[in-house]
């Protein structure tokens, strides 16, 4: 059997009345509903671009790690990669040629402070325990041997080879033609209509859909959507893509600049490249306007990516404006930079599939299986994803030290 494409439809054909809604159909709305599916759940997907995939899912660098800190983010992204890494399997297709663009060239973090030796082994160990037994640590002679054009300056690095990159429209298109859900394109959910603590249905630019159940997987809109408060801040980020260039190696890892959060990967002949700078809270919005001030910062400054990789400094001086694309979306940010998964605290009917704090790429598969398990009560819902972590709550354990 042939694998079928997504069932896109337009708003005139939008229901009346449908068991689940799922607001969002970028890569975390697809994935939720091809895993509500398997789990007995029909869902419809209501998306307000002009296709999936299209929004914050196409502005990210498409990077894929299990490289984590602490034990529920490596369970979370060891699981998604293994997704990936199997996905015509998974999936359920014999399509062969259904390709998602996975190169797993590795990913480096690299630290030119040698006091970083211990952080970084300590990291290794938790890893370990974790069940990731497959990164490596490195010094700066041994990351030099594999990849020549590193900088003399590095000290130590930690490498895993199974870590890269995916091509997320592929991805997208490939889960939404499994999961054979109804995907109403054009049509914006404005209101999630609640009544006595439940929900009763969702305002649309189409009208109005009877439902008890709905989830709200629509990225950086999902907080003003959603009808009681959620802990997500906004941040921007800028990814550059430089054109296809011989000085640029095609074989290397991601590479990370664990000292400032500056990194870059291959990609098509050039290079992308991308900065976790500190940010600060901002109103939902698309298209996100990038700082053009941004090229010059990730190329020029003392903590772009010619510190660890010193090619580009000579590069940067040769590359013309026709050879850079600069684009910038939104990371939906949470108090512990981990997602919100599963039944939104006070409203009934109400589940949320978002805040991925900047993984959401990675995230996706795993975080879908979750949120299908806490809808069909398959969990208890004590998972370390639940929204309900956050009531009371104040402080903001385990936070990534680098959010890339
Ligand atoms: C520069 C940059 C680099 C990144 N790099 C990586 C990376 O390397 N790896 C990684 O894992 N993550 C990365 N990310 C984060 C990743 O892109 C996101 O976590 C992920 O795309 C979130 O997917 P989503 O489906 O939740 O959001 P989106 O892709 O934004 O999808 C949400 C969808 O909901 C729709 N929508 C919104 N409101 C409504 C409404 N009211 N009604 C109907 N539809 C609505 C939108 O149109 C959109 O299509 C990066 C992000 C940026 C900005």
């Amino acid at each position: 059997m042939r694998q079928s494409i997504p069932r896109r439809r337009d708003a005139s054909e939008l229901p009346a009345s449908t068991p689940v809604v799922i607001v969002g159909g970028g890569i975390v709305g697809v994935a939720s509903a091809w895993f509500l599916r398997q789990y007995g759940l029909e869902a419809i997907v209501v998306e307000a671009a002009h296709d999936i995939g299209v929004r914050t899912t196409a502005m990210s660098a498409h990077c894929i790690r299990a490289q984590f800190s602490d034990r529920d983010n490596i369970a979370m992204m060891a699981e998604s990669l293994d997704f990936y890494e199997h996905f015509n399997e998974r999936l359920g297709t014999d399509r062969s040629d259904a390709s998602i663009g996975l190169c797993q060239q590795g990913y480096l973090f690299a630290s030119t402070d040698p006091a970083d030796t211990g952080v970084f082994a300590s990291r290794i160990a938790t890893q370990r325990a974790a069940g990731l037994d497959d990164v490596e640590l490195l010094t700066g002679e041994e990351a030099r041997q594999r990849f020549p054009w590193l900088s003399d300056e590095i000290a130590v690095a930690t490498f895993r080879s199974r870590d890269g990159w995916i091509d997320s429209r592929l991805a997208v298109e490939a889960i939404a033609a499994a999961a054979q859900v109804p995907i109403f394109l054009n049509v914006s959910a404005s209101e999630i209509l609640v009544e006595a603590g439940a929900v009763i249905g969702v305002n649309t630019s189409a009208g109005t859909i009877a439902t008890d159940t709905v989830v709200i997987a629509a990225g950086p809109f999902s907080r003003e959507l959603s009808p009681e408060p959620l802990p997500i801040s906004l941040w921007r980020r800028h990814r550059l893509i430089v054109a296809a260039n011989s000085a640029i190696p095609q074989t290397g890892p991601v590479t990370i600049d664990a000292n400032s959060g500056s990194h870059w990967r291959p990609h098509r002949g050039g290079a992308l490249l991308a900065w976790a700078q500190p940010e600060t809270d901002q109103p939902a919005q698309w298209p996100v306007q990038p700082d053009p001030e941004f090229v010059e910062l990730i190329l020029q400054s003392e903590g772009g990516v010619g510190r660890l990789a010193p090619f580009w400094n000579d590069l940067r001086l040769r590359l013309r404006s026709s050879e850079i694309l600069l684009t910038a979306g939104q990371y939906t940010m949470t108090p512990d930079h981990r997602p919100l998964i599963g039944a939104a605290p006070r409203t009934r009917g109400l589940y949320l599939n978002t805040g991925y704090s900047g993984h959401g790429i990675m995230g996706a598969p795993a975080g879908a299986r979750i949120l299908a398990e806490a809808m069909t009560r398959s969990n208890d819902g004590s998972h370390p994803f639940a929204p309900n972590r956050f009531d009371g709550q104040t402080d903001s354990p385990d936070i990534e030290q680098v959010v890339i």
